[in-house]
């Protein structure tokens, strides 16, 4: 069986709080759905937004190879006819094969949000549809608060969707707008709609109880063969169900076709690209494809792993594009480091004396405050310099840095002074920013980026402090600084630690540099 996937992330997901899609944005976004192979993009609403209507028009110039646009808006307004409804009009205007509207199925919105009466509702979705398939469109129609509206009135919600499915609309979506259905509860109402309304059905859940994905996993099983909801979750208040968990579990769990052939594989890939593009991070404990979901730390889950990855793993990471990750901690022991180590040198013997070598130092550093289970640019750079395939790429011959304050809004409050040397030659640079840390990045910048421009393209994406106080006392506590720096793409992280938080702060940018001209040069 295939199920059809319908993504509301430039529509429903838009409406996320701290998002704001540019039209250049929505089209990127467009273009990695369609890579993937999601059957339904829903791209906006022309009628209520001009910059959706912008964004149809520009579309028209791209070719999409597996997705179909869709355009969303609503049933005709109350007591005028759908040919002199502008927002229908508009979603002629955006030129989709495809548009999906969305109707009132329950009475108590019908008598107190919209205030008509229930037959004029009905004449409403009846109407919209058949004016909108008069002007070739196939519609998708969205019964909005449709489990809140069956509890509150089942015939009329029922009456609703036969109206629909009459006029001729391709699938009945059932919304969960509210979020606040139950997954056993959803079944058994959506297993009264199939007896009585003869027609597809789809499911579109919010996940204001935390029960989106499985409310709509549980509708896939009951029968509905549509799937609408965004990528990562997007979406008003709590966001809604969550495509790339939902897209992974229907193909390897309920063994239903939702991709192309092949494509599940780019499910990580494609979730960190939306996320970069929204702005976002993956959130790291996300199922399938978040940076944590095949992470293990514990030394008897790595133990496990190891032998056989079936241990502690439910699905196999590269099935949906993610990758396995062993966490370095003092509670993992040395199974953990050299299982680290192996994915980066697989041909190493388990006798190779450099092995013991980087435990050792591993351990050390450990000891001495450092942690590199948030850091494993960190680990990594200690790895290839250990087996002697790290060459300096530039030297600290000394920084100087000035703080002033108090520090004022509108003046840097510091500046820092370094001198580096490249390959003989020597560069020395100052820097203005706020606050030492500050200004010391932006000098070791300035003086490596001349050498190495592709530094220009790094930036620090966060920036972590923790004062660890041991048995010493408070001012000569040692400091952990665990630095993320980004080039768009990738996200790598550095670990310093120092009595002193500028010299820590200073070790991880070293690092961030380091590993970056490593990745780009090796
Ligand atoms: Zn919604």
């Amino acid at each position: 069986m295939v199920i059809d996937i319908f993504d509301s992330t430039l529509r429903d997901g838009a409406q996320a709080e701290g998002i704001s899609f540019l039209v250049t944005d929505k089209l990127k976004i467009a273009k990695a759905l369609d890579e993937l192979g999601v059957s339904y993009i829903e791209a906006g609403n022309p009628g209520s937004n001009q910059k959706d209507l912008e964004f149809f028009k520009e579309a028209k110039n791209y070719k999409f190879k597996h997705s179909k646009l869709v355009a969303f808006g609503s049933t005709r307004r109350c007591n005028i006819k759908a040919e002199d409804d502008n927002n229908l009009n508009a979603l002629l205007e955006a030129s989709t094969e495809y548009v999906c509207i969305f109707g009132k199925s329950s009475l108590f919105h019908v008598e107190n949000i919209i205030n008509t009466t229930k037959e004029e509702n009905l004449s409403m979705i009846k109407d919209s549809i058949l004016y909108l398939r008069k002007n070739n469109k196939k519609v998708f129609y969205d019964a909005e608060h449709f489990f809140d509206g069956y509890k509150n009135n089942r015939e009329y919600a029922l009456e609703t969707l036969k109206t629909a499915a009459e006029a001729g609309a391709e699938c009945l979506i059932l919304c969960d707008t509210n979020g606040g259905t139950f997954p056993l509860e959803m079944a058994k109402i959506i297993e009264d709609v199939k007896k009585n309304v003869n027609a597809k059905i789809g499911i579109h859940a919010h996940n204001d109880s935390g029960m989106a994905i499985s409310c709509s996993i549980i509708a896939v099983e009951s029968g509905v063969t549509q799937v609408q909801g965004t990528f990562l979750g997007y979406g008003e208040r709590c966001g809604n169900a969550n495509l790339s968990a939902i897209i992974a579990n229907i193909e390897l769990k309920l063994k239903y076709k939702c991709l192309p052939d092949g494509n599940l594989s780019k499910l990580t890939a494609t979730s960190r690209e939306i996320a970069e593009i929204s702005n976002f991070k993956v959130a790291r404990t996300l199922p399938y494809v978040g940076e944590a979901a095949f992470a293990h730390k514990a030394g008897m889950h790595v133990d496990g792993v190891y032998k056989n990855p079936k241990s502690f793993e439910h699905v196999d990471p590269t099935l949906v594009g993610n990758e396995r990750r062993f966490l370095i901690s003092e509670v993992a022991g040395k199974s953990t480091v050299i299982a680290k180590i192996k994915k980066l040198y697989p041909e190493i013997k388990k006798d190779d004396p450099a092995l013991n070598q980087i435990v050792n130092t591993i351990k050390g550093l450990e000891y001495s405050g450092y942690q590199f289970e948030g850091a494993d640019a960190s680990f990594e750079l200690i790895v290839h310099k250990a087996f002697g395939n790290f060459k300096p790429f530039f030297e600290v011959e000394n920084f100087k840095t000035i703080g002033e304050g108090p520090s004022e809004t509108d003046k840097y409050s510091a500046s820092a002074i370094i001198k580096v040397r490249v390959e003989g030659e020597e560069e020395i640079t100052a820097a203005n920013g706020d606050g030492p840390v500050d200004a010391l990045n932006k000098a070791l910048r300035k003086a490596i980026g001349r050498f190495y421009p592709i530094i220009n393209g790094v930036f620090l994406s966060d920036y972590k402090v923790r004062i660890l106080d041991g048995k010493e006392s408070a001012t000569a506590a040692i400091t952990r600084v665990i630095i993320e720096s980004t080039d768009g793409f990738y996200t790598w992280s550095t670990v310093g630690v120092s009595k002193d938080i500028i010299e820590a702060s200073f070790k991880a940018l070293i690092d961030s540099i380091e590993y970056k001209l490593y990745k780009e040069n090796k």
